[in-house]
């Protein structure tokens, strides 16, 4: 077993450990969670006692949580000391044990902190960041049909923009950065500018698009769009769009169709081959190839600018979007805006095996220590925890109990305040609320 600081597993669970491609998760995993920041002391104990309350509901005792402490942020520093904001204990706890949850953190500000988040994505290769997004009935929406939307979205989370390789606007890195590009590379970049570089590689590209259409498969999806911004950035994000298709024909092929097959199959029905006009083709078929794939998965591609006005005009023609960094940083908090906001919101960063599931919402300073914000981002995250463990049973009664309670309308004070008619409840009132609805 591996030694630890300043931590101490639990002597009654058992780790998941891996086996070839998957995970083998015994009755009672041992699972570390990072209580978080601010309101991560309301909504961390509200979540735990619902996804309990699920384990035991669905499994009747049979399998349980071995819940284990680890620090990062505020607490962490109490614990370890000064500056101690993600100890070598925290890291080594979630390699150990492959799947954690967290609530929010405190990005350090001052001192040349970089963002807890941040340094647990890179540090851990987390490369996939996951959103589920989806409305639950009765949550107050500004769009006519939320209901429309039920997406999935992978957003890449180690390259782009995001990569942290820029230089600042005057500094002698900058400068020299500028001349070489200007002088070598014949091109001509304004000598008072910033520089950022973006870079995109095979190997993030591939990582992310496999495992989002292994997630397809598993979850009976039936098609993954890869959202980017090719048309403009031909080497990066039209990089990835190339990678994307690679991939899934190469890894995938019995299980996957292209768009654009399906279209030659629609066109080969309709006798309009060869093809002369693609494009007004699909019009005249209303935009949409009438080609059946069967169970295969249809690969497509978008725009990005053009995904933001399909989302939301034709929302229910997506159910996995894969993306690179910036460009899923946007979608993500577009969709969720579009089913009632960040405060329903749950992720996951996720690696080859290791998970590590999050509220997306921060540490709103504010509220902490009141018992009163709603802890449905981090309960939902749970969801996808318990879904990863194979634990659906539980996780679908999770689901059912919010969903249960939203359409009772017993909400906390963020929903309460646009829903008429809305029973006001605390954090953990809300949590109480749930687990009585599982039923
Ligand atoms: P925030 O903590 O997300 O809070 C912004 C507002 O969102 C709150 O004032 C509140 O709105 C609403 N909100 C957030 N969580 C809610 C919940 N559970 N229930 C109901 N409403 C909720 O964003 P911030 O104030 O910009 O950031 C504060 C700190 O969090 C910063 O240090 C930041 O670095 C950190 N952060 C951490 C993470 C992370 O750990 N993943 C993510 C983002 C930010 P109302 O005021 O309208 O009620």
């Amino acid at each position: 077993m591996v030694n630890f600081e300043q931590i101490t597993p639990p002597e009654d669970g058992q780790p998941i450990t891996i086996e070839g491609d998957e995970l083998k998760v015994p009755d009672r995993p041992i699972i570390p969670f990072i209580r978080g920041d601010g309101i991560g002391s309301d909504i961390w104990p509200a979540a735990k006692v619902v996804l309990d309350a699920a384990v035991q509901k669905a499994y009747g005792g049979r399998r349980s949580i071995a819940w284990m402490k680890i620090y990062a942020g505020d607490e962490a520093v109490k614990e370890y000391g000064p500056g101690q904001f993600l100890p070598a204990d925290t890291l080594k706890a979630i390699e150990t044990f492959i799947v954690a949850i967290k609530g929010p953190l405190t990005t350090p500000v001052g001192g040349g902190y970089r963002s807890l988040n941040v340094t647990l994505r890179q540090v851990l290769n987390l490369y996939a960041c996951v959103r589920p997004v989806r409305w639950f009935k009765g949550v107050p929406s500004p769009v006519v049909h939320p209901e429309r939307m039920n997406i999935i979205i992978f957003r890449e989370n180690t390259e782009d923009v995001y990569a942290g390789i820029e230089w600042q606007q005057g500094t002698a890195e900058a400068s020299e950065v500028i001349e070489f590009i200007n002088q070598k590379m014949g091109k001509n970049i304004r000598t008072d500018s910033g520089v950022g570089i973006k870079p995109i590689s095979i190997t993030g590209s591939k990582q992310l698009v496999r495992k989002a259409i292994k997630h397809a498969i598993a979850e009976g999806r039936k098609s993954v769009t890869l959202m980017h911004k090719g048309n403009i950035m031909k080497f990066t994000e039209g990089a990835f769009k190339d990678w994307g298709y690679e991939l899934a024909l190469e890894e995938f092929r019995d299980r996957v169709i292209t768009e654009a097959e399906l279209w030659d199959e629609t066109r080969a029905e309709d006798g309009v081959t060869p093809i002369t006009k693609p494009g007004a083709f699909a019009e005249l078929r209303g935009g949409r190839p009438t080609g059946d794939p069967g169970d295969r998965i249809v690969i497509k591609d978008r725009i990005a600018d053009s995904m933001f006005q399909q989302i939301l005009t034709r929302a229910d023609e997506y159910e996995v979007v894969c993306t690179l960094n910036l460009n899923g940083d946007y979608i993500s908090d577009a969709a969720a805006a579009q089913v009632g906001g960040l405060g329903m919101a749950p992720g996951a960063n996720i690696g080859d095996f290791v998970g590590l599931f999050e509220a997306t919402h921060g540490t709103a300073p504010k509220y902490a220590g009141q018992d009163k914000v709603n802890p449905g981002s981090l309960v939902l995250s749970g969801v996808m925890m318990l879904n990863y463990l194979g634990w659906r049973e539980a996780g679908k009664l999770v689901e059912d109990g919010i969903g249960r309670t939203i359409e009772a309308k017993t909400v906390t004070y963020d929903l309460h305040r646009l829903m008429e008619g809305a029973t006001k409840v605390s954090c953990s009132g809300y949590a109480e609320a749930i687990v009585k609805n599982m039923d």
